[in-house]
């Protein structure tokens, strides 16, 4: 039976000779790839024939084949709508850019640029030199440097600060980040050994004190990004364990996180330690994302005494590490609208931060309108995400739309997710919720438009 079948799979050259195929080839597709994809869809075929199931006709591979070659030619990554309300989604992206921030990024692409040359005298610069100056005027920093992203940022900082030696860190800190990002694993991978303090809940400086030897290179305190520890609980300030670092001659280094320029605390959730502060309060070395409430693209951020800085670039890691020019393009103009002092205005994460209440009800109130009578809105509350501030949240009001008539809040999620544009949404209590603050308010008829479509039953049609 199965021989049988076998024999009647398509043969590639009858693949080829059908339409949908040699419409392919016409449009000048290369035909060693489309044969290669049409030999590689006949084996599974055949591994399925082997299981059981009918060969396909030569029209249905051709056809199978054509549509997979132009999804793979689809723009990727897929531009969707977030309707979680979660402003740094690490799955969608985390921070979108500033339009200055996106221009800034094209133009550096576009041609030849003075990435690494000083016009000046013609000679060789370099290409951390103007972001590391707006860091310095941001954060009081000596110096700065840019690479691919902050776990790159401490990679580098603890290789060239602390390997071979040992760095201490508090048993609450040497925690999971997220996505297999370990502290402990990071600190391995640097050549650096980790020399635990104090215990899971509590630890003060003096364990600190206490562990610095001959072999310690640094102390690490390293902000608790996705967890909380409350109850019976003690941490030593930034200043104290700052003073045991400089009692001893060894420089204390920050993993921020987030790197919040702007005060959180102005929007009635917690205050996000800011970089500036940090070095203030006797930090070396900070290190931060660019992607999270920095609001840029993505990056890691050592900001902090000159002479760590300079070890930090002098290290074979830097190079391999290193931000390419559109991210410092792009960086450069996120971190001038710090300077500017329009960074609320034109940066969407502060912007969808500090949307107000009023706003968003007003916005939730027009969407549930468009949608019809099976939408209403409800209070709720929206996220930073991204490791900021974990249990705060920005009270929202939400529209939330009765998914009965469509087989439920899965399969309404299921239809926003295949429309277009897509809208990733939240389910809560057997509702599917749409938060606007994550939407630019530019989109909500398209959001609207998205919801009804996907409501839409075969009686409706
Ligand atoms: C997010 C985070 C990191 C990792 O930053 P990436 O930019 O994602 O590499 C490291 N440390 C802390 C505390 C974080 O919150």
């Amino acid at each position: 039976m199965v021989e049988n079948a076998l024999r009647n799979l398509p043969a590639v050259s009858d693949v080829l000779a059908q339409p949908a195929v040699a419409a392919l080839l016409a449009e000048g597709y290369r035909q060693d790839i489309i044969t290669s994809a049409v030999r590689e869809r006949i084996a599974e075929a055949r591994a399925a024939v082997v299981d059981g199931t009918a060969p396909p006709t030569a029209e249905e591979v051709a056809r199978d084949v054509a549509k997979a070659t132009q999804q793979s030619e689809a723009d990727w990554p897929v531009h969707v709508l977030n309707a979680t309300g979660v402003i740094l989604h690490t799955n969608l992206g985390r921070a979108p850019l500033s339009p200055e921030s996106i221009r800034a990024a094209a133009a550096a692409s576009e041609g030849y640029s003075t990435l690494e040359l000083d016009l000046e005298d013609g000679k060789r610069g370099s290409r951390y030199g103007a972001v590391a100056r707006l860091l310095r005027q941001l954060t009081g920093a000596e110096d700065a440097i840019a690479v691919n992203n902050n776990a790159g940022a401490m990679l580098l900082g603890l290789a060239a600060v602390a390997a071979g030696r040992e760095v201490i860190v508090s048993r609450g800190e040497a925690s999971e980040i997220g996505g297999g990002f370990r502290i402990p694993d990071v600190l391995v991978q640097s050549g650096a050994r980790l020399v635990e303090v104090g215990t899971v809940n509590r630890t003060y400086a003096t364990d600190y004190e206490r562990a610095v030897t001959e072999q310690t290179a640094a102390l690490l305190v390293v902000h608790r990004s996705n967890f909380r520890v409350t109850g019976f609980t003690h941490e030593p300030s930034l200043v104290d364990i700052a003073a045991v670092g400089t009692a001893h001659g060894v420089p204390l280094l920050h993993d921020l996180g987030s790197g919040a320029l702007l005060d959180t605390a102005q929007f009635g959730i917690g205050h996000e330690t800011m970089p500036q502060e940090s070095l203030a309060a006797g930090a070396d070395l900070v290190f931060f994302s660019g992607d999270k409430l920095l609001g840029g693209p993505q990056a890691g951020l050592a900001a902090g005494r000159a002479d760590l800085v300079a070890a930090l670039r002098a290290h074979p890691l830097a190079r391999a590490l290193r931000a390419d020019k559109l991210t410092l393009a792009a960086l450069h103009r996120t971190l001038l609208h710090y300077i500017r002092g329009d960074a609320m205005q034109q940066i969407p994460v502060w912007r969808m931060i500090s949307a107000s209440q009023e706003e968003l009800s007003e916005r939730a109130r027009v969407v549930a309108e468009r949608i019809g009578d099976r939408a209403t809105i409800v209070d709720g509350s929206s996220r930073l995400g991204g490791g900021s501030l974990p249990t705060d949240e920005l009270p929202s009001r939400l529209v939330s739309i009765d998914a009965s008539s469509v087989g439920g809040p899965d399969e309404l999620a299921r239809r926003l997710r295949a429309g277009s544009p897509p809208v990733v949404a939240r389910i809560e209590d057997e509702r599917v919720l749409l938060d606007l603050r994550t939407i630019p308010s530019e989109r909500d008829a398209e959001l609207a438009r998205a919801a009804s479509a996907a409501l839409a039953t075969a009686a409706d049609a």
